[in-house]
This record gives structure tokens, sequence and C-alpha cells, in this order.
């Protein structure tokens, strides 16, 4: 593909900028959506502008006038007769601009109108230059783009203009002819033009319509397709439950389950006992009982035994006893990894099953006794961390992973699964729900469980906003509680730069134990705390010889002590609202009704994330909140890959496409699995090109 650099109008300075962006080629800038558009049709008057409010107006250059302020700073001041009254136009320290304008010009400009008492300033507007005859009036929107630091908008439209001339018309098409016919789809090279430089709103519209589209059809056949082969090519071991192995399971827990989890283990043993791999993500809120799930999973593998041949009889051990599969269990940190072994190791008293814990903090010596363990097939489970189980362990007869707490289950993160030397079924659980469209549109390949349910005698944690400046009556409140019998974590933000963040913590510790909570036994946990520290400490708050966990994030997510039940979250706003949501999903754990505490800097002004969060305890409308606030950002996991995102995909709002575009792809899918047809080519090179790499879709190219 053509290099920016070559193009006309874009030249070697601003093609070195550009990089800062990624775009290097034509292609790349094309690819390069906006993220906004401004109005630039000229069509305000001066009588309605408002403070702040942007606005385009269409007028005749009466001035240029330079000057220099005390601080020394260059103004250039235009001032511009529009229909209906003057407005000024005002650069600062951008002597080069006063070259482009002189008395008598006609011009367009848009941007934000401040008023100076007098007269309507726009400070660095943008600016359309009318030639001899130009309608000042037309309908014109002006692309915005995401930039980078030292990249202005006006590089990046000058090298999408070079490259719409350039490249635009030799586009593929990658939808057949009688689709977009049918589904009234812009085609590529108008979808192209008009997002970048759109003729009408209508226009935008349907240009993201036609990439939105396209890209979440697109995605669903590759998902499709790489089931497809993955069912073809993988064999995994059939792990048959039945109702004997489901009682003897069920009896290990000290509760019953609820009908929710009694259904989402229905939905795995049927997926476990075929002899393809299970590909299943579990959804449920905070505190919903995943891990007993987890748990009936593994131990069906491990209540397998393996057979010598296809219908035989039992593998035998050198000891005699028939070998089993076995199952690990992948946690995000360590703490947590820890966390479940003592979980499982509770559960599974005096029951045989052999449980290893495999993680970063065991001493060499030991982690190699665990390692052969593994090897000979003497562990029947085995919990980690997901580097070390990936990467170190090598299994006799893994029958099952689970991965817990999972933020993303990008197609990424699943192809690393799967490049063991076995093919073991799989079950990923969320650690944060996900909206269902979103589920669908980004995880097709992936079987949906979903736990909406939670244990009986549950009631939402009262969460409550309070006010720095309310703070002192707060910690009185909380005293009480612990005094009463409450455990409770205090929750502070951790900086970024290490040597600070344990300053800052630390501080905050002092400040706790020598203030407000001066009377109780605090405990305190970080992130720098080497992992037999914070094992030690979480033991003691487990125990209860702690009153208080003072901590950063690194309690987010999972952590399960049910006696707490009282929690402060220090400068809420500087944490997400996902991240609220599972830290506050700690003292959701027991039959007393948890209390949360958010405390904001800001007095009772709005603050969208904040109130979202007291407004509701259910995990799903959160993380549409969630998602309607921040973008959907890297969800499919594939930035690092180096394939490209998600463009535009905007996939909340695009709820409705999402659904079409899968039951369209669904439909081709039944119809042509290899996307055979004649005027599918395009279309199956398209997919192989953008989603092969990731996918594994060798073949289909
Ligand atoms: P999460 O879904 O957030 O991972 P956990 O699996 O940690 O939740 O479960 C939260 C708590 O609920 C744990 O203390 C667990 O023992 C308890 N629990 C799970 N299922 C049930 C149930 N059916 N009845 C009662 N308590 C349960
Ligand atoms: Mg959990």
């Amino acid at each position: 593909m053509m290099p920016l650099e070559r193009l006309p109008g874009v030249g070697t300075t601003r093609a070195e900028k550009l990089v800062k962006l990624g775009l290097v080629t034509a292609r790349d800038a094309l690819l390069h959506f906006p993220r906004d558009y401004r109005d630039f049709s000229g069509t305000h008057t001066v009588a309605g502008l408002v403070e702040g409010e942007h606005a385009s107006l269409a007028g005749a250059v009466t001035g240029v006038a330079t000057r220099t302020t005390f601080g020394g700073r260059a103004v250039l001041t235009v001032s511009i007769a529009c229909a209906d009254g003057p407005v000024r136009a005002m650069w600062f320290n951008m002597p080069f601009m006063s070259k482009r304008f002189a008395v008598g010009m006609r011009v367009v400009i848009a941007g934000q109108p401040r008023s100076s008492g007098t007269i309507w300033e726009f400070a660095h507007p943008e600016v359309r230059w009318l030639a001899e005859g130009e309608a000042a009036h037309a309908s014109e929107w002006l692309a915005v783009y995401p930039l980078a630091e030292g990249v202005l908008q006006s590089h990046v439209r000058a090298a999408v203009r070079a490259a719409l001339d350039h490249a635009a018309d030799a586009w593929p098409e990658a939808l057949p002819e009688s689709m977009l016919a049918g589904k009234s789809l812009l085609p590529i090279a108008r979808a192209i033009r008009e997002i970048h430089c759109p003729s009408s709103r209508e226009m935008i519209d349907a240009a993201r319509r036609r990439f939105v589209y396209q890209e979440l059809f697109m995605l669903q056949l590759a998902l499709r397709m790489h089931r497809r082969q993955q069912r073809e090519q993988r064999a995994a071991p059939p792990l048959p439950v039945d109702t004997r192995l489901d009682s003897r399971i069920r009896a290990r827990f000290p509760f019953e389950f609820t009908p929710a989890q009694r259904r989402v283990c229905g939905e795995i043993a049927a997926d476990i006992g075929l002899a393809e791999p299970m590909n299943r993500l579990l959804q449920g809120d905070v505190g919903s009982g995943k891990t007993a799930l987890a748990v009936y999973a593994m131990l069906a593998a491990v209540g397998t035994t393996v057979k010598a041949e296809e219908g035989g009889g039992p593998l035998l051990r050198a000891d005699g006893r028939p070998e089993r599969y076995q199952a690990a269990l992948m946690a995000p940190t360590e703490l947590l990894a820890r966390q479940h072994a003592a979980t499982l190791e509770r559960l599974l008293a005096g029951s045989g099953v052999d449980v290893q814990l495999l993680v970063g903090g065991q001493a060499a010596k030991q982690r190699e006794k665990t390692l052969e363990r593994i090897a000979s097939g003497t562990a029947d489970i085995v919990v980690g961390t997901q580097a070390l189980v990936c990467g170190t362990a090598r299994f006799r007869h893994l029958g099952l992973v689970v991965i817990d707490e999972q933020h993303r289950f990008g197609v990424l993160q699943r192809a690393l699964l799967q490049q063991g030397q076995a093919d073991p079924h799989t079950l990923v659980m969320t650690a944060t729900p996900i909206p269902r469209t979103i589920a669908h549109a980004v995880y097709g390949d992936l079987d949906v469980s979903i736990l909406d349910e939670t244990p009986p005698g549950r009631q939402p944690v009262a969460t409550y906003r309070v006010a720095a400046a309310e703070l002192d009556r707060w910690w009185e409140f909380f005293r009480k509680k612990l005094a009463e019998g409450r455990r409770g974590y205090v929750v502070v933000p951790a900086v970024e730069e290490s040597k600070r963040e344990l300053a800052s913590i630390s501080s905050a510790f002092e400040a706790l134990a020598n203030g407000p909570l001066e009377a109780f036994r605090l405990g305190l946990m970080h992130g720098r705390l080497k992992p037999q520290a914070k094992a030690a400490i979480m033991e003691d708050f487990r125990n209860g010889k702690l009153d208080v966990l003072v901590a950063t994030s690194v309690i987010e997510v999972g952590i399960d002590v049910p006696q707490a039940t009282i929690m402060t979250i220090l400068d809420a706003e500087t944490f997400g609202l996902a991240q609220l949501h599972q830290l506050r999903g700690r003292v959701a754990r027991g039959a007393t009704q948890g209390i949360c505490a958010a405390v904001t800097a800001a007095g009772t002004e709005p603050h969208p994330r904040i109130d979202a969060f007291v407004a509701t305890t259910d995990g799903f409308k959160l993380a549409e909140q969630d998602l309607l606030l921040r973008g959907p950002g890297d969800l499919v996991g594939t930035r690092q890959s180096g394939a490209p995102p998600l463009y535009l995909a905007d996939l909340l709002r695009d709820g409705s496409i999402v659904a079409e575009a899968r039951r369209d792809a669904l439909d081709v899918f039944d119809r042509d699995p290899l996307l055979a047809a004649a005027e599918l080519t395009q279309l199956r090179r398209v997919i192989a090109d953008r989603w092969g790499p990731t996918l594994g879709l060798g073949k289909i190219g």
C-alpha cells in the first residue's frame, strides 16, 4: 500500500507525525475513523449564539490584526462580518495563521463562542475558506479524529483527504452486491468517503451503519468458522456426569445449589459429556456463586477414569489405582489462587482428591515437587496463576481448565489456551458481567451460561455516597458497626509510580491507625507486599485477628471473607465503575446485609459514575452504564495481537445491528460454511486477512 509521505499534500514531516497514530499507509489513514463530527454548515446566526455551544457561521473578513501581549504572546485577531453582526476569531502564538487571511475573503468558521462582553469571540476555530462563488451555507460536517501528542486535526485531515483521492475507489468490496441492495447498505467506496467527508448528517449514520454491520457480520462469521474448525480438528475426553456422580459432588458442599446454579451445572455437564471441547463462558454477578460451579466441573473431571482405549477398561497407574482426569483452575492473582486452594482443601478434606497450588511465591524445590505430581498424574486439581499453569505445568491427563475472574475473553486469550498438548474442556468465568448484546457480538464462538440469581438470604449492599466533609460522621458509624462485630475494608487508591505508591498507602494507613480507627486492629494490604505476607494478612483477616483490612484494589477481584460486611472506599472517583462494583462485592457474601460508602471529594454535585454506582447493585445494569460512559474499549482483546480493533462498533448503541449482523452471519454460515460461493470470494479474503492470524483460520484464505 502507498506510504502516506508519498501522497500529494502530506509530506515527510507530517507523515512522521502520523506514525504516532499508527498511520503509515493510505489504508491506515482511511481506517482511522473519526470519533466525532462538527457542524460546519455556516448556518448559525450571531443572535443565536450560546456561550460554549458549538456553532458555525459564515461571513467576510473585515480586519486582520496581530499584537503581542505583556506576557509575550502573539495574538492574531480576525474580524468577520456575518449576516446579522460581527464576530472575532482569535489565535494565540500561531503567527503563520495571519498569512492565511486577507480582508474581503469569505470564510466559514466553527467552534465554541465566548462572549467578551461586547462581541462574540471564537478561540482557534476551524476555518473553511470559501472559493469565489461557493455557497456559504452548505451541508458540511467536519470529521474530528482521535489524535496523539504533537499531531493536529489538520495533519490527519490532510492525510485522509489525500488517501481518499488515492485509494477510496480501489477499496475492495467485501459484501456481495445482493446483500448491499437487500439491506440498503452503502457500497464500500461511498461509505469510506462519507465516513470521512460526510455530505449530510444522514450520510454519517448510513456510513457508520455500513461499517458497524460489516465489522460485526465478519466477526460473527470468523468466530463461527473458528468454532467449526475447532470442532472438526479437536477432540476432548468425554467427562460424563451421571446422577450418582452429580449427587456425590453436590454432597460435598455445605449449601444447596440455587436453581440457577443447578441449571448451569446441567449446561456444563451436557458439554463436557461430549468428545468435543467445551468452550463455555459463565457470566454471573459478583457473589453469585461461580466458584461452586468451577468446583463442580473440576470434580466431574476428577471423577472420571481414563480409559485405556475407547470402550475399554480403565488405565491403571503403577500403584494399581485407575488413572483419572485432571483439572486446572487459574486465577488472575496469587492471592485469589491461594484462596481457591484453601476453599478446595476445605471442601475436599478426606475425599482423596489431591489439590496442588502452583504460584510464584513458592520455593523452587516445592515447585519442582508440585510439577512432578502434575506430570505423573498424582495431582488431581491444580490451582494457580495463569502464567504458571499455562507456562510451566505439563499435565498427564488434563480434562478441564477453568479460568476464573477474567476481564477479557478475547479471541486472543482463548487462542493461547488452545496451544496446550491436550484439548481440555474450558470454562471461563467473568469478573464483570457483560451486557448480552456485547456478549453475543464478541463471543459468538462461546456458549454462554448466565448465573442470574444470588444465593438465598443475600440482600443488596446498602451503598451511600459520602462527601469528604461528612467523613467524621461516617467513621463514627463505621466504628459502631465494627464494635458490633463486623469486619471491614477501607479501600485506598493506589498511586501509579512504584515509590510513591508505597508512601501514599503507608501514610493513608498511618492516618487511619492514629485517627478514626485507632481502637481497632488494622492490617495493610497492597500490591507491593510479598505473596506470603499477603497470604498471612489475608489469613489473619479471615480468622478475625484483624478487624479492618486497609487495602488497595488488590482485593478487588474474588476475595471471599463472608464475615467482612462493611466497606469504605476513599477517593471513590478514582475508581472505574466495574471496579467499584467488584470492590463492593467483597461485602456482599454472607447473610448480613453489606454496607458500602463511596467517599467523594466533591459534595453533592452529580457524578455520573458514583451516582450510577449508588443507584443500583445490579452488575449487568452497571456494565451497560459503564459501557455508555466509557465506550467499549478493547473488548475483543485483539489490540496486543496487532489485529485492528473493532472500528466504531459502539456495540451497545448498535444493539439492533448486532442482532441483525449475527442473524445474517448465521444464515450465510449455515448455507455455505466455507464461503465457497463465487459472490463470497472477496468476503472470504477480507475475513482471512482480518481475523485469520488471530483465530488461526489458516485454511480459508
Ligand atoms: P463469585 O461468583 O463472585 O465468584 P463466590 O463463588 O465466591 O462468588 O461465592 C460467594 C459466596 O457465596 C461464597 O462465600 C460461597 O461459599 C457462597 N455461596 C455460593 N453458592 C451458594 C449457595 N448456593 N448457597 C449459599 N451460599 C453460597
Ligand atoms: Mg469469584
